[in-house]
């Protein structure tokens, strides 16, 4: 299943969500803000959302265990 990175806009948090079908992804919320219509974000440009380094500089193999 994808999992799609996403940008508020209002409140530039950044946060990633499993998409089971479009339905689901129209009615996308901040977790932070509740704000509604988020950016997607495509995996080439997920690394100049700063709020979160997880994929690059927090190198640590699949542990599954961020919290
Ligand atoms: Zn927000």
């Amino acid at each position: 299943m994808p999992i799609f990175e996403y940008r508020c806009r209002k409140c530039d948090h950044c946060f990633e969500v499993l998409i089971r079908n479009s339905a689901e992804e129209s009615t996308l919320q901040c977790p932070r803000c509740e704000g509604g219509e988020p950016e997607k974000l495509l995996s080439t440009f997920a690394r100049s959302c700063s709020s979160k380094e997880t994929l690059s500089s927090n190198c640590r193999p699949s542990s599954g265990g961020f919290s």
